[in-house]
C-alpha cells in the first residue's frame, strides 16, 4: 500500500523503503506537500507519535514517522533525542552530519568506556485512535576516527565489534538486516501484513 513518511530526510527514505519493500513509501515532498514538525519531545516515543500524527491529520493517510538517535551511556546518554541537533544548543546554527560526528568524536576524547547504542522509535499511524509502534536498537562501540562511506550521520564513527567495521563500511542490505531502524521497521511490517490478513485495514 501506499504509506506517508514523515521525513524530509532522503537516508531515512532509502532506508526505509528497503525495509518496508512490499510497500511503496512517499514522503511528503513527493506529494507537493509542506510539512514540518519541531521534535519538542523528550522521548524518542513522544517525537515519532507527534510527527507522524501531525503528517495524518494533514494527509488523512497511513503514515510512518521515525524518531531515531545515538546515545553514549559515558557520556550521561548523549546525544540521545537530541542527536539530529546536537551541537547546536540555544539556537547555535545546526550541524551537518560530519561536523556532529566529529563533536562526539572530541567528546570522546579520553574515555575509556566507547559502548553506545542507536535507537529508533517507528510508528504507524491508520487513523486518529489507531497506531502502532516499535523501538529498537543497535549496539556498537564509537571508534577514534571516521571510517567508510555508506549510510548516514553517525555510521562512519559507530564501530560493530564482532564484525571489525563501522557501519558505514558495510553493505545497505546488512545494516538494515541489523539496525534499529530495521528491526523496528520489520515489526512494522509484519503488523501491516496482519491486518491486511485479518481484514481489519484495506491495502
Ligand atoms: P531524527 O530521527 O530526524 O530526529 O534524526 C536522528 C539523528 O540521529 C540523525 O540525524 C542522525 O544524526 C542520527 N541517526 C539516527 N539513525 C541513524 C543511523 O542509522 N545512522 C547514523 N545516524 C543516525
Amino acid at each position: 500500500m501506499d504509506i506517508l513518511l514523515a521525513t524530509g530526510n532522503l537516508h531515512k527514505k532509502r532506508e526505509i523503503s528497503q525495509i518496508l519493500d512490499a510497500h511503496r513509501i512517499l514522503t511528503p515532498g513527493d506529494l507537493g506537500l509542506d510539512f514540518a514538525y519541531e521534535e519538542t519531545g523528550t522521548t524518542y516515543l513522544a517525537n515519532a507519535i507527534g510527527k507522524g500524527m501531525a503528517l495524518h491529520r494533514q494527509t488523512r493517510k497511513a503514515v510512518i514517522a521515525d524518531d531515531s538517535g545515538i546515545s553514549v551511556p559515558a557520556l550521561g546518554g548523549e546525544p540521545g533525542v537530541y542527536s539530529a541537533r546536537y551541537g547546536s544548543e540555544g539556537g547555535k546554527r545546526r550541524l551537518d552530519d560530519v561536523e556532529r560526528y566529529e563533536l562526539l568524536l572530541k567528546n570522546m576524547r579520553g574515555v575509556a568506556d566507547r559502548r553506545a547504542f542507536y535507537v529508533c522509535c517507528m510508528v504507524l499511524v491508520l487513523e486518529e485512535y489507531r497506531f502502532f509502534v516499535a523501538q529498537e536498537t543497535l549496539h556498537g562501540e564509537i571508534g577514534t576516527e571516521p571510517i567508510g562511506s555508506g549510510g548516514f550521520g553517525y555510521d562512519p564513527i559507530f564501530v560493530l565489534p564482532g564484525r571489525g567495521a563501522t557501519v558505514a563500511q558495510i553493505p545497505a542490505e546488512e545494516k538494515n538486516r541489523i539496525s534499529h531502524r530495521g528491526r523496528a521497521g520489520r515489526r512494522i511490517a509484519e503488523t501491516l501484513r496482519a491486518l491486511v490478513e485479518s481484514g481489519e485495514l484495506r491495502d
